[in-house]
């Protein structure tokens, strides 16, 4: 058996301290989970998580150059913490929801905002404004046998050397065990999938030339230039 159109390199992530990779499988992004003010506690009083997604190949390698793309004007940074899935499951509870996490990387939702607009505006799918050609830069992946499960710490993130996102990751709405029950609910989690779990507020646009770092304390920093 032979393929009729060339096929392609499964997309892959470097892990720290190994000569092994990881396999991207699929990309989950959830959508706003950072409130600008302090957590309320009262849990039923947030809107459920909601989610999007990038294709496996949108995988950016930390240090790369991207280029500005096609079909924009408005091209922003989201920095986020990345869970990479190492066991697969449906319906995975809260509590047990770190047995499921290989690892943790430090991602950009690269965004088309104006593209991502309209279609928030008319109802239409976020696919073109999220879902572009190297919009999902992300680190390597530190396995959480070395560094643990970030619950909290700082999340910041510079264009230039300039300070644009400063958030810490205990401020999310939806911590990253919640979202991966709720994600578990609404499909099947398998081995190789990454979850984008959302930026803290001052996002904004990029233009050629800009370099993008992206720290979350505990685990490391993205670096990427627009070329
Ligand atoms: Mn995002």
């Amino acid at each position: 058996m032979s393929f009729v159109v060339p096929t392609w390199e499964l997309p892959s992530l470097p892990v720290a301290g190994s000569a092994d990779r990881f396999p991207v499988r699929r990309i989950y992004c959830i959508g706003r989970n950072y409130a600008a003010h302090a957590r309320e506690m009262g849990a039923d009083e947030r809107d459920p998580p909601f989610f999007f997604m990038k294709p496996a190949d949108a995988i950016v390698q930390n240090g790369s150059i991207v280029p500005y793309p096609v079909a924009t004007e408005d091209y922003h940074y989201e920095g986020e913490l990345v869970a990479a899935i190492g066991k697969g499951g449906v319906n995975i509870s809260v509590e047990d929801a770190n047995d499921h996490v290989y690892g943790y990387g430090v991602g950009l939702d690269m965004t088309r905002r104006d593209l991502q607009m309209v279609a928030r505006n008319m109802g239409r799918p976020w696919d073109m404004g999220k879902g572009f050609d190297q919009s999902a830069p992300c680190s390597e992946i530190y396995p959480a046998s070395s560094i643990g499960h970030p619950a909290g710490g700082a999340i910041w993130l510079t264009v230039n050397g300039e300070t644009k996102q400063t958030g810490d990751i205990a401020d999310m709405i939806w911590n990253t065990p919640e979202s991966i029950s709720y994600l578990s609910g609404l499909v099947r989690l398998e081995p190789g999938d990454l979850i984008f779990t959302g930026t803290p507020e001052g996002v904004g646009a990029v233009v050629t030339g800009d370099a993008i770092v992206v720290h979350v304390d505990g685990v490391c920093d993205l670096t990427i230039k627009i070329g």
